[in-house]
């Protein structure tokens, strides 16, 4: 199964590959999470996107693809892989395509998650990482008393949540401009290709989840 997850920041994308990683054992690929990475390593690439990221804007093209490529290129991919937030305008995509196509593993579907403008700040808002384990979790929807409850599996301690820099209410307003100019024309794009599918992914996480893995059976 190859899919992308296409969605504006909060939609769930990640939450989303999260759970269809443990159903598929299949990898999920973030470019936000191997960027967050090479940032937090400060490696060249990292100084490199890292003004970009905390300005809400695109990092280089040039910088994705070559990541891109290379993850794509590991073995653990064969059997599928899940985009997440890549591409993001339509260089990337035809350049996926172009990648694709030259490793004979063209795209199965493109699941489009739709949710409310007013909803996506509201969650973005709410969303926290584990700095030890990277568990993303919304302290808006978490039920009370959970996350005292349960314990970081790395560290067997609670977990130590912090905000994203880029989650702070400006660069969420640029983040959104940004999906709305850039990747949006990517809902034509992938429709035009026959691998568009659209879910409505507001309401609780079991409920979005069905609706996903419907989409993708069909
Ligand atoms: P995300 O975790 O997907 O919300 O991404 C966080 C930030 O990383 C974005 O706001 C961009 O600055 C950068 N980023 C992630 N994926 C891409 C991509 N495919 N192309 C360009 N920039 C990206």
């Amino acid at each position: 199964m190859r899919i992308v997850l296409l969605g504006a920041p909060g939609s769930g994308k990640g939450t989303q590959s999260q759970r269809l990683v443990e159903r598929h054992h299949i990898p999920q690929i973030s470019t936000g999470d191997l960027l967050r990475a090479a940032v937090a390593k400060g490696t060249l690439l990292g100084l490199q996107a890292q003004e970009a990221m905390a300005a809400g804007r695109l990092v280089a093209d040039e910088i994705v693809l070559g990541m891109i490529r290379e993850r794509l290129g590991e073995s653990d991919t064969r059997e599928g892989f899940i985009l997440d937030g890549f591409p993001r305008n339509l260089a990337q995509a035809r350049a996926l395509d172009e990648l694709l196509r030259t490793i004979g593993q063209p795209l199965d579907a493109v699941v489009q998650l739709n949710v409310d403008y007013g909803e996506l700040s509201r969650r973005i808002a709410g969303r926290r990482t584990c700095s030890d384990c990277g568990r993303v979790v919304n302290l808006l929807t978490l039920p009370a008393g959970a996350l005292e409850q349960e314990r970081c599996p790395k560290t067997g301690q609670p977990h130590r949540l912090f905000q994203r820099p880029d989650d702070n209410e400006a660069t969420v307003a640029q983040r959104l401009r940004v999906y709305d100019e850039q990747t949006c024309p990517l809902v034509d794009y992938f429709r035009g290709q026959g691998l568009l599918r659209s879910i409505d992914a507001e309401g609780d996480l079991e409920t979005v989840s069905a609706r996903l893995a419907q989409a993708l059976a069909g």
